[in-house]
């Protein structure tokens, strides 16, 4: 019997070529297999039943760096091989196939790390085709070691034998390297002068042990790194990196270091161990031992296992735990180079410990949260980029320039949608090169030009500002919500018309309004906003998303009107009248109060009622306070209601405000009070699905918006809805905050335009 088998996917550049030499062998089959423009292709001939177990093992033991998206098999003649062999590629040849993540150092590498007899022992950038760093050091295509940020080191004699060996693990490897021809670490002071040490890693293991503050140069970029159990150092860090209460990431050597402070539950396990290696939300243990201020006000840590062979070297002098977090100043995009550290992080950091490999790319660590049996992505980025999302359908090239916070980019080429990774907050100036950057590596490396590009309906963002200074190319706008159900859509492979639930806190709407809490009848190319949360003001526009006591009086005036100020309440009691009295007047004037209907402000508006949260330190804090300190969610819910009103259903929240007053008035616990207003929004949506439901026939709910990275939202409304019998779909490839909205902006601008409706 002979075959033909065409492979598709990541699999040039990954190890995959002496996998299936391996394969073959271990099947007594022979024949040959060649790397093609579109992935690789196999000749096999032996007894059918080893073809057969060929292929049951080709599908279910490919090497960790690859994907497979496709495999055809065809008869073919059987030919005279005496064995199986592996083709040399012609130059050009690996143009069209996918790149690969940048994957966690692997086990194999990992025991010739710590092997005193491996001539690579201790080396801090040991790497094989199975492992190690890809689109961070990939300035261009073919994927070739020129092409990358390796080109700069020589291979000896040694390493280029591995790397021309097709059955080594170093074959075609293209960041192979040893001590003797590879990049090398140092260890400098603040004035950037090497310290004379004959051993780097223990002299800043060390340092961290006195409590120093260490930035170090990663994979994807710079980490400010601290002993995670030094209560001051962590605290200086705060101070120095002004940042106030958002946790900070650990990383800790392996699972048994973790679940000493932490609870890992097995779908934690399996992520944190995963060749990704992201950032895992964990539960603290009640009796752990990391500093306070690592996570304050919160019941979790942000965990994450060694990733690269220089993190191993250093957690493995006897941490409990680092602090492992960006290495930038507030809301800037990563330092990736040697200069640029010591000029942003030199007031930051004691210590610089960094090495002589560029970073073309940076790439922040990915974040991820397991919920309701979901892979709840925070921040998709280090390990997961550039691995598309497979679409059910073929489109034109698309660019889709994303939301304003927590940007990406979306690219999307054929059946393939290539989110890109976090980029970060283009209110930020560093950010819109970063921004631009990526857009044009991305274009690059996929070898394509689009001529849609699809921005964000706001007038004023910058992405939408860069989209419209393009020559050449159509622009399409889409509205923030309908691309966040679209995201949800393209990731699920499923098409209109949906129900969908868009919950956010902030969004341009079609009516110049502030968006965040909206029901929208959706196809990928189209929506009907059917239902939405009652307008109210944003006295102080943005500054009601840092000071959440704005939105409380907002919802307090909305349903009490002037008499609010009577209540007994100590968001009243901690504002001056004066101050009082202006904000008033921004409301009943409209001055400086655009309108909202956003799900989030509703959710701070609460927080600071029940006398949580007044003010935050970052987006999103007081809502999660708020769900965290939820027990659970109730029988019994807050009185709500909706009407209908030129041609949709408002949803009121004056029931739900005057509920929450109540008990708060007959001195009700907050934790009390946050699951009933739980309950209430999932009792409320449930049955207003239900309502759309009996009118439209749609059957179909997509969840979508950076609400529903509430844990207890997510699960109950789910299975709410899935009680009622709804097929419930919601993220678990892209992020469903703004991190997601790029992909949803790229599949509906090429709906729209495949339909000629633009
Ligand atoms: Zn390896
Ligand atoms: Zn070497
Ligand atoms: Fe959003």
């Amino acid at each position: 019997m002979a075959r033909r088998i065409h492979v598709n996917g990541i699999v040039q550049g990954v190890g995959f070529r002496p996998f299936v030499y391996q394969l073959a062998c271990q099947n007594h089959l022979k024949g040959n297999i060649a790397n093609t423009p579109g992935g690789v292709s196999i000749f096999l001939q032996g007894p059918l039943k080893y073809i057969d177990q060929f292929l049951d093992d080709l599908k279910e033991k490919n090497p960790p760096l690859s994907l497979i998206t496709h495999i055809s098999t065809e008869n073919e003649t059987v030919r005279n091989y005496g064995e199986f062999t592996i083709q040399e590629s012609r130059s050009g040849e690996e143009m069209a196939t996918l790149i690969a993540p940048d994957i966690s150092v692997c086990n194999d590498c990992l025991k010739e790390l710590f092997d005193p007899k491996d001539h690579r022992f201790h080396y801090p950038f040991i790497n094989c085709t199975n492992c190690g760093p890809r689109y961070t050091i990939i300035d261009d295509i073919p994927y070739d070691r020129p092409k990358t940020s390796m080109k700069h080191f020589k291979m000896c004699s040694r390493c280029q034998t591995e790397y021309d060996n097709p059955i080594n693990r170093r074959f075609h490897a293209q960041p192979n390297a040893c001590a003797a021809c590879g990049p090398h670490i140092t260890l400098l002071n603040t004035e950037a002068k090497p310290l004379d040490s004959s051993d780097p890693i223990t002299e800043t293991s060390n340092f961290l042990k006195q409590g120093q503050i260490v930035a170090i140069k990663g994979l994807g970029g710079f980490h400010l790194a601290v002993d995670a159990t030094n209560e001051i150092a962590v605290a200086r860090l705060r101070r120095r990196k002004h940042r106030e209460e958002k946790p900070f990431a650990l990383m800790a050597y392996d699972l048994d270091h973790i679940t000493r402070f932490a609870v890992v539950d097995p779908p934690d396990e399996v992520l944190l161990i995963s060749p990704q290696k992201p950032i895992v939300i964990v539960k603290k243990r009640e009796d752990h031992f990391i500093a306070a201020s690592v996570s304050p006000n919160n019941n979790y840590f942000g965990v994450m296992l060694p990733y690269t062979p220089l993190h191993y070297l250093l957690l493995s002098q006897g941490f409990s735990a680092l602090v492992m977090t960006s290495g930038n100043i507030s809301e800037e995009p990563l330092c990736i180079d040697n200069q640029e550290a010591f000029e942003r992080l030199g007031n930051i950091a004691d210590y610089f410990l960094v090495h002589n490999r560029d970073i073309y790319l940076r790439s922040d660590d990915s974040i991820i949260r397991h919920t309701a049996g979901y892979t709840n992505f925070i921040r998709r980025s280090r390990g997961y980029v550039p691995v598309p999302i497979f679409l059910d359908q073929e489109c034109e090239p698309v660019l889709a320039c994303g939301a304003e916070l927590k940007n990406t980019v979306c690219v999307i080429k054929g059946n393939q949608a290539f989110l890109s990774q976090h980029i970060g907050n283009l209110e930020n100036i560093k950010t819109d090169a970063f921004f631009k950057m990526t857009i044009d590596h991305l274009k690059r490396i996929l070898n394509t030009e689009p001529k849609i590009i699809a921005c964000d309906l706001h007038p004023r963002y910058l992405s939408t500002q860069y989209a419209e200074e393009l020559v050449g190319i159509q622009l399409i706008q889409i509205q923030h919500h309908h691309a966040h159900l679209v995201s949800c859509m393209a990731e699920n492979r499923i098409q209109g018309p949906v129900i969908g639930l868009s919950f956010d806190g902030t969004g341009y709407g079609s009516d110049g309004h502030i968006w965040g809490g909206e029901v929208l009848i959706a196809d990928l190319d189209q929506f009907k906003r059917v239902a939405h949360l009652n307008y109210v003001a944003m006295p102080g526009s943005s500054m009601t998303i840092k000071e959440p006591w704005r939105m409380a009086v907002s919802y307090l005036y909305h349903t009490f009107g002037e008499s609010f100020r009577d209540l007994s309440l100590p968001v009243i009691n901690a504002v001056s009248q004066a101050k009082m009295d202006v904000l008033v007047k921004m409301i009943q004037k409209g001055v400086n109060a655009p309108l909202t209907s956003s799900l989030g402000r509703l959710f701070d508006a609460v927080s600071a009622i029940i006398g949580q949260r007044f003010e935050v330190h970052f987006e999103g804090q007081a809502a999660m306070e708020l769900e965290m300190m939820a027990d659970g969610i109730l029988d019994t819910s807050y009185d709500y209601e909706w009407v209908y009103e030129a041609g949709v259903y408002l949803i009121l929240s004056q029931p739900i405000i005057e509920g929450i007053i109540r008990d708060m008035l007959s001195d009700k616990p907050k934790s009390h009070i946050s699951a009933k207003f739980h309950t209430t929004l999932i009792c409320l949506f449930a049955d207003l699905c239900g309502k759309l439901r009996s009118e439209t026939g749609h059957n179909r709910v997509v969840l979508s918006g950076g609400v529903f990275q509430n844990v207890i939202l997510l699960t109950h409304l789910k299975a709410q809805l899935e009680e009622k019998g709804f097929m419930v779909y919601a993220h678990q490839l892209v992020p469903s905050n703004d991190g997601g909205i790029s992909l949803g902006q790229a599949v509906a601008a090429a709906t729209l335009a495949k339909k000629g409706s633009i």
